[in-house]
């Protein structure tokens, strides 16, 4: 594919600024799409404007004057045979006034409002008008740029290739037959260059047989390059582990209770991947408090009673401290060794570790991203487990995976659940295993919305409910802009606590502590010696203390839906009813209305990261600035999913039939990135 380098009328400056925008071949600058498009293809006469509607107008300025109340603004008056228009300039230059003086022919575009003296343009674009001017015949499409580079430009540099360039279809005509789509190239003509009269509403929500053709190509190209990556995991070896015999059944005997059926389901799928020459690469989703840590360390048996071992990776020294304390009790009486490794441990503890991962002393080593540094080599690596893997980028969870000769299995978990089209799309690589069932005796965890304003009966409810044994966290407002912020309010809502309830005693955890204090506070808090956490959202994920039953979040407004689930999800962990208040300030926004609705009428994390996905989009959810998984970037998939479907069913026959236009057809649509070794 021809390089955009190689294209002799681009200038250096031109081709590093399409750079910057990751655009590099001729391919990728042709599939560089508008985000909207203006008409300038015919004139309104001024009689004919609409409010709200964005028009072309050309007129003679009748009036210019630069009113200085209530702010300096330049006023233009402009003049066509049917009407006057207002035009109104908040910022503007000494070129600009001279531009739109009295007498002068203009051509002007903009949003049309209702003014004080009838219609109004504020800002609009404005062209002069010489004797030749004629209207566009095309619309005017409006790129995603960079600074330095203005949409002229980019436009031009767009129209040159499409000229040169023809691109043929990628994959046989068949592939298509179910829809009726224009070809390829007529596709990105009519996107690049949409004809007048084209129903603008529809060309802008990308409803348009164009763009429908181009995203269904894009989730063509997705679940292909998602099946291929499906069969590479085919055609690789791994550890064959052999369903334990001995160690599982000895450790579900020692156990308090019984596993439920869904955890007995989910055990079994994994097992029996376990068993396989090749590497398993399943995600284990269940909402929190469903009980995945025994189910992982199940498989963990699996590996360790086969000789090998196994790296058990949380994402917080908390969480993989909790995991710790959790394998030694669980397993020291089953006389399995048992490693910690964090960045945080003292040299010598640290290299004690090492040594023991690397002759095979330890068995199970439980720690946290520390697992991933280069120097860690383990023995005999034969299953990685990965908690909330969500918190991972995919060059992590890649490292690790490295570390095992043959590739090591990899057990995934978490908490938040994959709503149905991003595992139809982006997590299609992967086998899914759902607990769909908490553990029995658990009662519901009551939520309840409080204005601020009613802290007072908050604070009461707490003293309460301490004072009847139970304990309770309060959870700081999230404070993102600063993490020095965030820590003066962990330390300001702290003291206040302690001044409200001389007669508890409080702990207080953020995430600027180290390490081993972090530790001891959740030891402590687990324990019973303290009775009220004051935590910021360091306590998010999977801690796990089964007395505390009262949860207050200030500001939940702030949160993340999925956030504040998994924050809720830290009570109703043992036989108390436990409630959960999300305190809010007043004056909620219709939106922040809407999301905390969501949290105090569901308790199913599914139906919630539902809601998530619907309100932040699969970029936020997907976490994907870390995980550097490639963005779809024209189908949508709740507007798309009949595409969506149609990619799915139609990908295998591809692969099988058609392996030479399946590899362009990747090239196509994902460029450099296929080359990403996707985990
Ligand atoms: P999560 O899925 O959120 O990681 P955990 O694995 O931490 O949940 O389990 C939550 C709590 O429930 C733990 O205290 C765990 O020991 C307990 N648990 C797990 N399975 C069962 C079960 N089948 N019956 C009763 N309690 C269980
Ligand atoms: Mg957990």
């Amino acid at each position: 594919m021809t390089m955009l380098s190689e294209i002799k009328t681009f200038s250096k400056p031109l081709i590093a600024n399409l750079n910057k925008l990751g655009l590099y071949n001729v391919q990728a600058l042709l599939l560089h799409l508008p985000l909207r498009y203006i008409d300038e293809t015919h004139l309104v006469a001024v009689r004919d404007l609409r409010v709200g509607e964005a028009a072309q107008v050309e007129g003679e300025v009748v009036h210019a004057e630069v009113s200085y109340k209530p702010r300096k603004t330049l006023i233009v008056r402009l003049e066509d045979a049917s009407g006057q228009l207002t035009l109104r300039f908040l910022h503007f230059y000494p070129s600009q006034i001279s531009a739109l003086k009295v007498g002068n022919k203009l051509r002007v575009y903009g949003e049309v409002r209702s003014g004080f003296f009838g219609y109004e343009m504020v800002h609009p674009t404005c062209k002069a008008v010489g004797e030749s001017t004629c209207v566009a015949e095309t619309l005017t499409p409006v790129y995603p740029t960079v600074a330095g580079l203005t949409q002229g430009t980019l436009r031009k540099a767009i129209s040159i290739v499409l000229k040169q360039n023809v691109l043929d279809e990628t994959l046989p005509a068949n592939t298509y037959q179910q829809f009726h789509f224009p070809s390829f190239s007529s596709s990105l003509q009519a996107l690049h260059n949409p004809p007048p009269h084209v129903d603008l509403q529809a060309l802008e929500n990308k409803a348009t047989p164009e763009w429908q053709r181009l995203a269904f190509d894009e989730l063509l190209a997705q679940q292909l390059s998602m099946r291929k990556h499906y069969a590479r995991r085919r055609s690789v070896d791994a550890p064959q582990l052999t369903a334990s015999k001995k160690l599982v059944s000895t450790l579900l005997k020692s156990l308090p209770f019984a596993l439920t059926q869904a955890q007995q389901k989910v055990a079994l799928e994994i097992e029996s991947d376990l068993t396989q020459p090749h590497p398993m690469q399943r995600l284990l989703q269940g909402d929190v408090g469903s009980g995945k840590t025994i189910v992982a360390c199940m498989a963990a048996l699996q590996a360790i009673e086969s000789g090998w071992q196994v790296a058990f990776m949380a994402p917080t020294e908390i969480l993989a401290e909790q995991h710790y304390q959790k394998m030694l009790t669980w397993l020291t009486p089953l006389n399995i060794q048992i490693a910690w490794l964090t960045g945080s441990q003292s040299k010598k503890d640290r290299e004690f570790s090492m040594h023991a991962i690397a002759n095979g002393g330890a068995q199970l080593i439980v720690g946290t991203h520390a697992l991933f540094q280069e120097a860690v080599q383990f023995k005999k690596l034969g299953l990685a487990i990965i908690d909330e893997q969500h918190r991972f980028g995919v060059q992590q969870r890649l490292a690790l995976r490295q570390k095992g000769q043959p590739e090591p299995h990899q057990l995934m978990m978490t908490a938040t659940p994959i709503p149905r089209t991003l595992s139809m799309s982006y997590y299609a690589d992967l086998d899914v295993s759902i607990i769909d069932e908490l553990p029995p005796g658990r009662t519901p965890i009551v939520t309840k919305l409080v204005s601020d304003a009613r802290r007072d009966e908050i604070l009461q409810r707490v003293r309460e409910s301490c004072a009847l044994g139970h304990q309770a966290y309060w959870v700081c407002p999230l404070i993102e802009e600063s993490e020095a912020l965030q820590l003066a309010t962990a330390n300001d809502t702290y003291a206040l606590m302690q001044n409200e309830f001389p007669e508890l005693q409080i702990g207080l955890i953020h995430g600027r502590m180290k390490a081993v204090e972090k530790q001891a506070m959740m030891a402590a808090f687990s324990s019973g010696d303290l009775q009220l956490l004051v935590a910021t959202t360091v306590i998010e994920v999977g801690v796990d203390v089964p007395k505390a039953s009262l949860m207050v979040i200030e500001h939940a407004e702030r949160m993340g839906l999925s956030q504040l689930h998994q924050l809720r999800g830290r009570v109703g962990r043992g036989a108390t009813k436990s409630t959960c208040i999300l305190l809010y300030q007043n004056k909620l926004s219709e939106t922040a209305r809407a999301r905390l609705k969501v949290i105090y009428e569901s308790n199913d994390g599914f139906s919630i990261a539902q809601a998530d996905l619907n309100l932040r989009g699969p970029g936020e959810f997907l976490g994907v600035r870390q995980s550097g998984v490639p963005m779809l970037k024209i189908a949508d998939l709740n507007r798309d999913l009949h595409l969506l479907e149609a990619a799915k069913a139609i990908a295998d026959k591809l692969l099988k039939d058609y392996p030479d236009a399946v590899d362009r057809h990747l090239d196509r649509w994902m460029g450099g990135v296929s080359q990403l070794v996707k985990v």
